[in-house]
C-alpha cells in the first residue's frame, strides 16, 4: 500500500505514521525528518534546507524531489510506504505519481487529518522530539517519563527549531496556499478520506485505520 498522510503542521502525521509502520509493515517516508538529518550533518545541502525550514517556508521542489527519489529506491520502500509531509505542492504530487507509475505503483489512499489552527499551535509549541530515535511527545497530552529524556531509548528530547508559534503560523500559511490544493489533485481520483485529528492518539489511529 502507498498511503499519504496529509494535514497541517501539528495534525499528528508523524506520530500516526510511526504507529502505522508497525501495523502495515511498510516504512514512513518523512521528507522533514530527512531534511533535519541532512541539516544535522552540517552539509551544504543541509544549510540550504535550514534557510527555508527556519522561516517556516517550503524547501524548493527540485531539492525536495532529489531526496524523495533516492529514498524511494531503497529496498524497504519497494512494497509501499507511508508518505508523511510529502507531497506538499501539486508539482510534488505529480512527480510522486510519475515515480510510482514507473515502478507499476500508485497512491492508494490519502488520509487528510484535520485540526483547527489554535490546536495546531498548542500541539506544536509543546511538542518534544527524541534526537536519537525520533519518538514524538507532547508535554501535556503525551508526556515523556522525564522532561529531557526519551522513554523509548533514553535519547535527549529537543524542541524543533521551527516549532514556535510565529513559525507555525507561517507554516500554516504555506500549507493553505501551496499544500491544501493537493486535495483537489487526489480528490479527482476519489482516494481522499478526511478524519478528525482531535482526540487521543488511539482514537485518531482508529479513524485512520477505518479510512484505509
Ligand atoms: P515537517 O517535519 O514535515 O513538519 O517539515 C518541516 C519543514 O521541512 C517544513 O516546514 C519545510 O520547511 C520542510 N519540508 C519538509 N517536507 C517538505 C516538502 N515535501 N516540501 C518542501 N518543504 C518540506
Amino acid at each position: 500500500m502507498n498511503l499519504v498522510l496529509f494535514g497541517p503542521p501539528g495534525a499528528g502525521k508523524g506520530t500516526q505514521a510511526k504507529r502505522l509502520t508497525q501495523v502495515l509493515g511498510i516504512p514512513q517516508i518523512s521528507t522533514g525528518d530527512m531534511m533535519r538529518a541532512e541539516r544535522a550533518s552540517g552539509s551544504e545541502l543541509g544549510k540550504q534546507f535550514d534557510h527555508y525550514m527556519s522561516q517556516g517556508l517550503l524547501v524548493p521542489d527540485e531539492l525536495t524531489l532529489e531526496l524523495l527519489k533516492k529514498r524511494l529506491l531503497e529496498p524497504d520502500a519497494a512494497k509501499g510506504a507511508i508518505f508523511d509531509g510529502y507531497p506538499r505542492t501539486v508539482p510534488q504530487a505529480e512527480a510522486l505519481d510519475k515515480l510510482l507509475a514507473a515502478q507499476g505503483r500508485k497512491i492508494d489512499r490519502v488520509v487528510s487529518i484535520e485540526v483547527p489552527l489554535e490546536e495546531m499551535i498548542d500541539r506544536v509549541v509543546l511538542r518534544r522530539t527524541c534526537e536519537r530515535c525520533g519518538h514524538i511527545y507532547h508535554l501535556r497530552y503525551n508526556p515523556p517519563p522525564s522532561p529531557d529524556a526519551c522513554g523509548q531509548c533514553g535519547g535527549k528530547l529537543v524542541q524543533r527549531k521551527d516549532d514556535t508559534e510565529e513559525v507555525v503560523r507561517k507554516r500554516n500559511d504555506e500549507y493553505l496556499a501551496k499544500t491544501a490544493p493537493i486535495l483537489g489533485h487526489y480528490g479527482k481520483l476519489g482516494i481522499v478520506k478526511t478524519v478528525s485529528g482531535i482526540g487521543s492518539l488511539d482514537e485518531v489511529e482508529a479513524r485512520i485505520k477505518a479510512a484505509l
